[in-house]
């Protein structure tokens, strides 16, 4: 196949390639060269590129596939059509807008090969996640159930008394966890450091040393370890431990809520953050998958029926769709009814600042949209990424800055830059077709032309919820 006469916009460049063909071979881009009418097509599919913009496909280096958003087990058990519908096209959002790539923050082989199941999906990867034993996110299963959902938990020098039956400690040593992560097919590593919001108090958090000999493992192993810190405590403790990636904004001060404006405390965090150049994912979606929940019409925006099924669409405005809204304006102390202006609010504020502080300065900014965040429909598939990608905009990131974190930033940050992130020969062909050159605009997002995977040209029509 070729694509004549095309604009590349590709991160390693400082500017677009003007009237290039671009030769791909099966999964492979082979040939970049300047685009002549006098060169007689090849024997292959030829795409007329005039007027078009080639990219590499988006990365995604935050989500988590295993279930659908804002639906409990018990749920998708009671609505199991939904829940198919639902699961069926999850892997088509993520393409619909533009996401060839994606990276599970913590999942295991079982649900990974479950999502690979289907015909069509983004090229998918997982990190192990490894919590401290009972730590943050593993409470939120019940025991013993949360050993096997998590299984590559940590057990800390000390703790062993504690043990569930059945649970060889041995096995759960830092070192051992990453070599049975590794060897089940993980690209990464996921820890985190929580002490819990909301409902759940005084976690246990890990011991430095624990980390450190986490980073170690990981490292001979060649794998990038990924934090979960939103608070300056856990952020200052991943650059201590030293992680290479935060995957979260920094919202979670020691202020009351109404400071706003990065403090110098703050700054101290963020400033090591860029002198050490370590990853840094904003997420700001979290936030907004809680506010956007008490936005009125978020369910009715047409956009989301290009992302979810009407069927789950018209579930979430049930009374049972509503569970997680609901439970959040009880914790909120908010009615369901108040206006929605002030909903994380001031989490939101320190995020937008935070972030603008980081853009300014030209940080290693990774893009993660963190779907879902939590049980809300608020983080829909897909969506969920350009939704993302406006907050970042409007926070003053540019959209070169966007362009970059979703590409080689990303591929960069998790190891896969041989293969993807970049329009060059020899990379995958997982590419995408826009209308707009999107250092300029993430408007150009808005209408694919055409989303290419391992060579394979996708009409974003096909994939829409509701084509
Ligand atoms: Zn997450």
């Amino acid at each position: 196949m070729q694509i004549d006469n095309v604009t590349i916009v590709s991160p390693e460049r400082v500017s677009p390639v003007r009237g290039a063909s671009v030769y791909i071979h099966d999964d492979r881009i082979v040939k970049i060269a300047p685009f002549s009418s006098k060169v007689a097509p090849g024997p292959g599919e030829v795409i007329d590129g005039t007027g078009l913009y080639l990219t590499p496909g988006l990365i995604d280096t935050h989500v988590h596939l295993g279930g659908v958003p804002g639906m409990l087990p018990e749920q998708e058990q009671a609505h199991p059509q939904i829940a198919q519908a639902a699961r069926d096209q999850f892997p088509k959002s993520y393409l619909y807008f533009g996401f060839t790539t994606l990276v599970d923050l913590s999942s295991t082989p079982q649900a990974m090969a479950e999502w690979n199941a289907h015909a069509l999906h983004p090229d998918s990867y997982f990190c192990g996640g490894a919590p401290v034993k009972d730590g943050y996110p593993s409470n939120f299963e019940r025991q013993p159930l949360r050993y096997q959902a998590m299984p590559y938990f940590i057990v800390e020098a000390g703790s062993a008394a504690a043990l569930p039956d059945g649970v060889d400690a041995s096995l759960h040593t830092p070192e051992a966890v990453v070599q049975r992560m590794q060897a089940d097919g993980a690209i990464c590593v996921k820890t985190y450091f929580e002490r819990g919001f909301g409902a759940a108090h005084d976690l246990p958090v890990p011991q430095l040393a624990t980390i450190q000999a986490l980073v170690r493992a990981a490292h001979a192993a060649g794998l990038p370890v990924l934090m979960h810190a939103n608070s300056s405590e856990a952020q200052a403790f991943g650059l201590q431990a030293g992680v290479n990636i935060l995957a979260h904004g920094l919202w979670n001060w020691n202020e009351p809520w109404k400071v706003t404006q990065v403090t110098p405390a703050v700054q101290k965090i963020l400033d090591e953050v860029l002198t050490t150049n370590v990853g840094w994912q904003p997420t700001m979606q979290v936030l907004y998958g809680e506010h956007d929940l008490f936005v009125e019409g978020f369910l009715s925006d047409p956009l989301l029926a290009t992302a979810l099924p009407a069927s789950l669409i018209a579930w979430y405005k049930t009374k049972e769709g509503q569970w997680f809204h609901e439970q959040l304006a009880k914790q909120l102390q908010v009615e369901p009814a108040h206006p929605p202006h002030d909903v994380d609010a001031g989490a939101i504020a320190r995020t937008k600042s935070t972030v603008a502080y980081m853009a300014k300065h030209d940080a290693r900014l990774l893009f993660g949209s963190d779907t879902p965040s939590g049980p809300t429909y608020a983080n829909p598939p897909g969506l969920n990424g350009m939704l993302e990608m406006r907050r970042l905009l409007d926070a003053g990131v540019t959209p070169s800055q966007i362009f970059s974190a979703a590409t080689l930033m990303n591929a960069e940050g998790l190891g896969l830059s041989r293969e993807v992130g970049t329009v060059q020969a020899g990379k995958r062909a997982n590419l995408l077709l826009l209308h707009a050159d999107p250092m300029q605009t993430i408007r150009a997002y808005e209408k694919i032309e055409k989303i290419i995977l391992h060579g394979r040209v996708l009409d974003p029509a096909e994939l829409a919820a509701n084509h």
